[in-house]
Protein backbone atom coordinates (compact mmCIF):
# COMPACT_ATOMS: atom_id res chain seq x y z
CA UNK A 1 0.00 0.00 0.00
CA UNK A 2 1.40 3.74 -0.98
CA UNK A 3 2.80 5.24 2.40
CA UNK A 4 0.89 8.15 2.23
CA UNK A 5 -2.32 6.10 2.80
CA UNK A 6 -1.01 3.63 5.03
CA UNK A 7 0.16 7.28 7.42
CA UNK A 8 -3.44 8.49 6.52
CA UNK A 9 -5.21 5.22 7.91
CA UNK A 10 -3.01 5.80 11.03
CA UNK A 11 -4.08 9.27 11.56
CA UNK A 12 -7.45 8.73 11.39
CA UNK A 13 -7.96 5.93 12.97
CA UNK A 14 -5.63 7.94 15.94
CA UNK A 15 -8.51 10.40 16.33
CA UNK A 16 -7.11 12.95 13.89
CA UNK A 17 -9.92 14.71 12.34
CA UNK A 18 -11.14 15.94 8.66
CA UNK A 19 -12.29 19.53 7.82
CA UNK A 20 -14.82 17.97 5.26
CA UNK A 21 -15.93 21.65 4.97
CA UNK A 22 -12.62 22.49 4.08
CA UNK A 23 -11.90 23.23 0.48
CA UNK A 24 -8.41 22.00 0.46
CA UNK A 25 -9.21 18.72 3.11
CA UNK A 26 -7.40 19.14 5.92
CA UNK A 27 -6.89 17.20 9.00
CA UNK A 28 -6.57 18.33 12.25
CA UNK A 29 -5.83 17.56 15.32
CA UNK A 30 -2.74 14.76 14.13
CA UNK A 31 -1.20 12.70 17.18
CA UNK A 32 2.10 14.27 18.24
CA UNK A 33 3.11 11.11 17.76
CA UNK A 34 2.38 10.93 14.66
CA UNK A 35 3.26 13.97 13.25
CA UNK A 36 6.91 12.74 11.94
CA UNK A 37 5.18 10.67 9.87
CA UNK A 38 2.84 12.75 8.12
CA UNK A 39 6.28 15.57 7.57
CA UNK A 40 8.48 12.75 6.31
CA UNK A 41 5.92 11.88 3.29
CA UNK A 42 7.33 12.69 -0.32
CA UNK A 43 4.66 15.05 -2.58
CA UNK A 44 3.86 11.83 -3.75
CA UNK A 45 2.52 10.02 -1.06
CA UNK A 46 1.00 13.34 0.59
CA UNK A 47 -0.58 14.07 -3.33
CA UNK A 48 -2.20 10.23 -2.83
CA UNK A 49 -3.29 10.87 0.82
CA UNK A 50 -4.97 14.29 -0.44
CA UNK A 51 -6.57 12.55 -3.62
CA UNK A 52 -8.17 9.56 -1.17
CA UNK A 53 -9.47 12.15 0.99
CA UNK A 54 -11.14 14.06 -1.98
CA UNK A 55 -12.44 11.07 -2.88
CA UNK A 56 -14.09 10.04 0.97
CA UNK A 57 -15.35 13.65 0.92
CA UNK A 58 -17.25 12.73 -2.71
CA UNK A 59 -18.42 9.32 -0.98
CA UNK A 60 -19.47 10.94 2.18
CA UNK A 61 -21.59 13.62 0.61
CA UNK A 62 -23.16 10.63 -1.66
CA UNK A 63 -24.24 8.65 1.88
CA UNK A 64 -25.39 11.86 3.21
CA UNK A 65 -27.57 12.90 0.38
CA UNK A 66 -28.99 9.71 0.54
CA UNK A 67 -30.07 9.49 4.19
CA UNK A 68 -32.73 7.72 4.56
CA UNK A 69 -32.52 5.10 1.71
CA UNK A 70 -32.51 1.15 2.72
CA UNK A 71 -29.39 1.03 1.34
CA UNK A 72 -25.86 2.66 0.76
CA UNK A 73 -25.01 4.46 -3.10
CA UNK A 74 -22.57 2.90 -4.88
CA UNK A 75 -19.73 5.75 -4.29
CA UNK A 76 -19.17 6.41 -7.71
CA UNK A 77 -16.74 9.21 -8.43
CA UNK A 78 -18.67 12.03 -10.94
CA UNK A 79 -16.43 12.21 -13.67
CA UNK A 80 -15.71 7.86 -13.35
CA UNK A 81 -16.78 5.99 -16.92
CA UNK A 82 -19.61 3.62 -16.94
CA UNK A 83 -18.13 0.54 -14.78
CA UNK A 84 -16.04 -2.28 -16.66
CA UNK A 85 -15.17 -5.63 -16.01
CA UNK A 86 -11.52 -5.38 -14.62
CA UNK A 87 -12.16 -1.56 -13.57
CA UNK A 88 -12.84 0.13 -10.20
CA UNK A 89 -16.54 0.34 -9.31
CA UNK A 90 -15.89 3.92 -8.36
CA UNK A 91 -13.40 5.62 -10.55
CA UNK A 92 -12.68 3.22 -13.43
CA UNK A 93 -9.10 2.71 -13.35
CA UNK A 94 -8.05 -0.66 -14.09
CA UNK A 95 -7.53 -2.52 -10.86
CA UNK A 96 -4.40 -4.23 -10.07
CA UNK A 97 -3.50 -7.68 -9.04
CA UNK A 98 -5.40 -7.77 -5.45
CA UNK A 99 -8.32 -5.04 -5.82
CA UNK A 100 -11.29 -6.68 -6.30
CA UNK A 101 -13.89 -3.97 -6.43
CA UNK A 102 -12.19 -1.00 -6.10
CA UNK A 103 -8.76 0.57 -6.33
CA UNK A 104 -6.45 1.12 -3.12
CA UNK A 105 -7.79 4.84 -3.45
CA UNK A 106 -11.20 4.67 -3.65
CA UNK A 107 -11.29 1.30 -1.33
CA UNK A 108 -9.72 3.63 1.59
CA UNK A 109 -11.60 6.37 0.54
CA UNK A 110 -14.93 4.38 1.23
CA UNK A 111 -13.62 3.29 4.40
CA UNK A 112 -12.56 6.96 5.58
CA UNK A 113 -16.06 8.25 4.32
CA UNK A 114 -17.84 5.57 6.58
CA UNK A 115 -16.10 6.04 9.37
CA UNK A 116 -15.03 3.18 9.28
CA UNK A 117 -10.92 3.57 8.89
CA UNK A 118 -9.94 1.64 12.09
CA UNK A 119 -10.72 -1.46 10.14
CA UNK A 120 -8.03 -1.01 7.84
CA UNK A 121 -5.39 -0.73 10.91
CA UNK A 122 -5.00 -4.63 10.52
CA UNK A 123 -4.02 -4.41 7.02
CA UNK A 124 -0.70 -1.87 7.47
CA UNK A 125 2.41 -3.38 8.17
CA UNK A 126 4.01 -2.03 10.54
CA UNK A 127 4.75 1.38 11.03
ZN1 LIG B 1 -10.96 3.83 -7.94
Amino acid sequence: MNRGLAVLIRVLAAGADVLWASSALDIINVPTALRPEVLALSPQESAAAKNCLHRACIFRQEIRASSGATTLPLLILPEAAPSIRGCCLSCGAVLRAGDSWRCILCAVAVYIALDAVDALLAHLEPA
